[in-house]
């Protein structure tokens, strides 16, 4: 696996690369990888031409500086992961390499009301700062196609808008949501976690799953008050527990039992903040 932090070398091997008609696919993180981000790199190694995974952590898409410091680093790990996975190519770039001028000036795009709500609200300036991370990056490498997670639904939707803004070629896949046994999402943040929080951090997926078993039209607060107690009982600090429009992120309040339909969780283990989501309105496709 070939290992470049600067971005002129980078771009050196990938014109290469497009001279020679070979597609470029794109995995982004942040490192910690678990087997979460493997099966994205599964799906990319799905289509023709090339794998690239760069590992960045983001300082500008952290409004919680105590997240940013404690944010969990294993890239020996990482490497030997990536390696034993036959990933062409990792970006390993320096925070410098990413924003020479610093970080007066970046851009500010225009997300409209996706970014009015949930993790917008509750994380305000996360996603203006996903979104100069990424569209620094999508410059840098103009890759043909970009793997997300449906972890992180409300980002891939932020994600299609920048597409869209910056009127950018590259497709994006978004892949299913990878799960430990017991339901927990895969999640970088999961070891951060103390053995009694993560025998109770999968209350996340059992409330999900609640909403999921139990839907039927009309009103929806009573069974996301429920949903609510699965987590307060398993001592989880709720940030949201919402039931949306699956294709406009809009709040329902009742379901007129045809919308598709996603519920999206936030909260708080302790310290340490998880995020999950499931379609409920069909067969998610969730491992
Ligand atoms: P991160 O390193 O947390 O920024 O995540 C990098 C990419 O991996 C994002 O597109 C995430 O949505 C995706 N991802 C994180 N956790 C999972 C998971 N459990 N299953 C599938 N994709 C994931």
């Amino acid at each position: 696996m070939l290992i470049y932090k600067k971005t002129d070398v980078l771009k050196d091997i990938l014109r290469k690369w497009r001279e020679n008609g070979e597609p470029l696919n794109w995995v982004p993180t942040m490192g910690a990888l678990h087997d979460g981000h493997i099966s994205l790199i599964e799906a990319a190694k799905q289509q023709k031409g090339h794998v690239l995974c760069s590992i960045f952590i983001n300082p500008t898409q952290f409004n919680d500086p105590n997240d940013f410091k404690k944010y969990p680093v294993t890239i020996e790990k990482d490497i030997y992961l990536l390696e034993s996975n036959a990933v062409d190519l990792l970006f390993l770039p320096s925070v410098d390499e990413i924003y020479p001028a610093g970080f007066d000036g970046l851009p500010h795009y225009d997300l409209g009301y996706l970014e009015s709500i949930l993790e917008g609200k509750f994380r305000p300036g996360h996603f203006q700062g996903v979104c100069q991370v990424m569209d620094k990056m999508l410059q840098i490498i103009e890759p043909d196609y970009l793997y997300m997670g449906q972890k992180d639904y409300q980002q891939c939707m932020i994600i299609r808008r920048l597409l869209e803004i910056t009127g950018s070629k590259t497709v994006l896949y978004t892949c299913p949501t990878k799960r430990e046994p017991d339901g927990l999402a895969m999640s970088s943040r999961n070891i951060r976690l103390t053995a009694g929080e993560r025998k109770k951090a999968n209350a996340i997926f059992q409330a999900l799953h609640f909403l999921k078993e139990n839907l039927k039209k009309g009103n929806l607060m009573e069974l996301i008050s429920e949903a609510k107690s699965i987590l307060a009982k398993n001592d989880f600090r709720v940030d949201y527990a919402e039931t949306v429009d699956a294709d406009s992120l809009q709040m329902l309040n009742s379901w007129d039992g045809k919308r598709p339909l996603v519920a999206l969780i936030a909260a708080f283990q302790k310290e340490v903040r998880l995020i999950d989501n499931m379609i409920l309105t069909e067969k998610d496709n969730s491992e």
